[in-house]
């Protein structure tokens, strides 16, 4: 990446964001969306026997520091709980099923590609973008590295390069953006998943397949497509035998998140409130956001 260009945008890009308020979120919503039409994945966590091939895949398919496959049979990393960051987008974590100690619960986690990203909304200068097909990708050339988008991501996906000194970048699950709308391929990591754990395609058809995997086998799976609804939905949805409330998967409201961070945000640039003070609030609004979610299921349970 051209460091001087990216400098130029450091300098600049926080004023004119203060200048323009209302239009400083440069995250540009495409009219009407039709998510069902839009790319997804479907992960079964049935299915998912925790041999963290994804993992492998992923680091390769990214150019991330990695090891051979047969690296990837240790399963010792179990007995920490790991999220993705900067070194490795998706993880996979194993436990002992709540429902049968006897068995393993695996859930490999990465950025959901949500349907109204909070992360594409917190950004000011328009780093992140929900596209078209999907996918939320993010452009380095305009990132900034105010780090908002990891404050106010409700799933505490992106990560940043902290230990590149030179050029340091925000990192997340691309969805395999070019694999994917380039090469016609599936991501990396569904296309060598050894148990159809993963199912890419299009994200009303995932959910018909998640009801008819539902239905077809009756108490597999608990009555809930976590994805399907939570912040408005997302483009990686999970199927699963547990109680999502006892997975690492937050508990989270129908509303899309984007709703609120914006009009905060607007705010904030209005009273040029500085960016400590906006870390600050963004915090707040996932917490609140996490105890709604709370109350939302006391309601409907
Ligand atoms: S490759 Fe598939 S089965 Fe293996 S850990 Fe990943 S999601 Fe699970
Ligand atoms: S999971 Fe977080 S990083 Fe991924 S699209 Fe949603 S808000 Fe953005
Ligand atoms: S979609 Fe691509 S970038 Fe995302 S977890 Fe799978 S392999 Fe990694």
């Amino acid at each position: 990446m051209d460091i001087r260009r990216r400098d130029f945008f450091k300098l600049t890009a926080l004023g004119s964001a203060a200048l323009v308020t209302g239009s400083a979120n440069a995250s540009e919503h495409v009219a009407d969306p039709d998510y069902d039409e839009m790319y997804g994945v479907l992960v079964d966590t049935v299915a998912c026997i925790g041999c963290r091939k994804c993992e492998w895949a992923c680091n390769d398919a990214n150019k991330l520091p990695t090891q051979e496959l047969k690296a990837f049979e240790d399963k010792s990393v179990f007995q920490q709980h790991r999220r993705p960051d900067a070194k490795a987008y998706t993880v996979v974590n194993q436990f002992a099923s709540p429902v049968d100690p006897d068995k393993k619960f695996s859930l490999k986690v990465q950025c959901m590609h949500c349907n109204g990203p909070a992360c594409a909304s917190a950004c000011i200068v328009g780093a992140l973008q929900k596209t078209e097909q999907g996918p939320v990708v993010y452009d380095a050339w305009k990132c900034i590295g105010c780090r908002y988008c990891m404050v106010a991501c409700p799933f505490q996906v992106p990560a940043y390069e902290y230990a590149n000194a030179v050029d340091p970048q925000v990192r997340k699950c691309t969805f395999c953006f070019e694999r994917i709308t380039q090469e016609g391929k599936k991501p990396a990591c569904v296309a060598i998943c050894p148990n159809e754990a993963l199912t890419f395609g299009k994200r009303g058809d995932l959910i018909e397949l998640a009801h008819s995997r539902m239905n077809a086998n009756p108490g597999r799976y608990v009555d809930h497509i976590y994805g399907e609804y939570e912040v408005g939905g997302t483009a990686w949805m999970y199927l699963s035998a547990v109680d999502f409330n006892n997975t690492e998967l937050p508990k989270l409201t129908s509303q899309p998140i984007p709703d609120t961070t914006e009009t905060i945000q607007h705010g904030v640039f209005k009273s040029f409130v500085p960016p400590l003070a906006l870390y600050g609030v963004l915090g707040l609004v996932m917490h609140s956001l996490r105890k709604d979610g709370d109350r939302e299921e006391a309601n409907h349970g």
